[in-house]
């Protein structure tokens, strides 16, 4: 007989996990705590997370950074552990976190085992029995608790945290099997669960595709199939063989595809110049009287950009603004300040980052992160329905949202009579 049974020993799972260990020794209460894991490889994500350097947070961490659940309902969960607390916390098992240029947070060490080594080790220390591998198949209510069936024996807990994160990365061990478990126990998943933070593909042989390679910053501007724009992200942008991909592609992913389910005409427009429009292009075109075009460009794009756009406008690289034809060098002016993108689908969850979509944080109440239809069952993490933009955001809601859940499970065994 189990007190606490955490199924999934990711980022979320591992903190729920800790935090009740922790609780019970707090409270005095004798707690037997066990984290179910069904992957080969523990922690797999926390490892490869941030190009294996584990960016743990973000130095500022606010509900307009996450998609999803409503923002009012994520905030109350981000409230209860924020940034400082996460920072607090890893200091306190010998993990220092340094902030980086663009606000993220990441071990000194630059290294995401030191993460995952200091989350393992205060996972044993407050006396959580790690279970791995040991997949859980089911999980099925009973008077008292909960009967759980896994790949080698059944348990019964007194108390669940469901900790599977979503569907991305499938390898890690997150296949969305977690998003079944919910469903089985009567939760509503939402319609949709979709990559995030995933790149982009365009047409094959399209002239994108042929930078490969090539990084630049720019704007992907998501606009309805009324011309609206919606939401709009500039950072570092990469061409690739396939097509797109950079923080600015993965942060829109989520919401072309989501916009599209409503809308099919939703289209993206890139950016090679944010900030700048095409109408201001092409009066700095105009004004560069005696200059190439390809010249008054590469004041602002790279060399191979150049050309590939003055190609793709038709337009002779060399020819003076003069020498264009009007509406060839407004016709380059726009491709420059808004490349439509034939965008003609994603990568797919095998090479996403995070999960959109999941149980509605509408079916858990927030204080205590407990379902609202299931008494005894807690959830925390990826399996719900809110996902993060890049820079550390994920991890922050897994960290809150398993703190949440881990304290809150804890508290009410401790008020409920065995
Ligand atoms: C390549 C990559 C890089 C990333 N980089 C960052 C980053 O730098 N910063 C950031 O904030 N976020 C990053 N993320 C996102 C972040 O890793 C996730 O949002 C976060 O790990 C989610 O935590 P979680 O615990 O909810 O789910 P997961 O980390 O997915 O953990 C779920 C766990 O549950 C286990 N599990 C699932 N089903 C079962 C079952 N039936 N029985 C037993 N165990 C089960 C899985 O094996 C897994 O270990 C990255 C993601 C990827 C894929």
């Amino acid at each position: 007989m189990l007190d606490v049974a955490v199924v999934g020993a990711g980022a979320a799972g591992l903190f729920a996990a800790i935090w009740a260990g922790r609780g019970a020794a707090g409270a005095g209460v004798p707690a037997r705590i066990a984290a179910f894991d069904g992957a080969r490889k523990l922690g797999a994500k926390i490892l490869v997370a941030g190009g294996g350097r584990c960016n743990v947070t973000h130095w500022r961490v606010e509900e307009g950074d996450y998609a999803g659940s409503t923002a009012p309902a994520i905030r109350k969960v981000l409230r209860r552990f924020g940034v400082e607390e996460t920072v607090g916390f890893f200091a306190e098992l010998g993990v220092e976190l340094k902030r980086e240029e663009t606000g993220k947070l990441f071990p000194v060490t630059d290294d995401a085992h030191t993460v995952l080594d200091a989350l393992l080790a205060a996972a044993r220390r407050a006396g959580v029995h790690l279970r791995h591998p040991e997949r859980v198949e089911s999980v099925a209510p009973m008077d008292g608790g909960f009967r759980i069936r896994t790949a080698t024996g059944e348990h019964v807990a007194r108390r669940v945290v469901l900790a599977t994160g979503g569907k991305a990365l499938p390898k890690s061990g997150s296949d969305g099997v977690g998003l079944a478990i919910a469903a089985g126990l009567g939760h509503r998943v939402t319609d949709h669960v979709i990559p995030s933070l995933v790149p982009l593909r365009l047409p094959e042989g399209h002239w994108i595709t042929e930078l490969s390679g090539l990084t630049v910053p720019a704007e992907l501007v998501l606009r309805s199939g009324g011309g609206k724009r919606l939401v709009s992200f500039a950072d570092s942008t990469l061409c690739t063989h396939f097509g797109l991909s950079g923080p600015s592609v993965l942060n829109i992913s989520r919401h072309w595809t989501m916009a599209r389910v409503d809308d099919p005409q939703a289209r993206l427009e890139l950016s090679w110049t944010p900030g700048m429009e095409a109408e201001a292009i092409d009066r700095a075109l105009v004004e560069a009287k005696g200059r190439g075009v390809g010249a008054v460009l590469r004041a602002w794009l790279p060399e191979r950009l150049v050309r590939a756009l003055c190609e793709a406008a038709a337009v002779d690289a060399a020819a003076t603004p003069q020498q264009l034809a009007r509406d060839r060098r407004r016709g380059l002016a726009q491709l420059v300040g808004a490349t439509p993108l034939p965008v003609t689908g994603d990568r797919g969850f095998t090479f996403a980052e995070a999960t959109a979509g999941g149980v509605p944080l509408s079916e858990v109440r927030l204080e205590t992160m407990e379902s609202r239809v299931v008494p005894g069952l807690h959830l925390a993490g990826e399996v719900l329905d809110v996902d993060g933009r890049i820079g550390g955001f994920n991890f922050q809601w897994a960290w809150a949202s398993g703190f949440v859940a881990g304290t809150s499970a804890v508290a009410a065994l401790a008020a409920q009579p065995t």
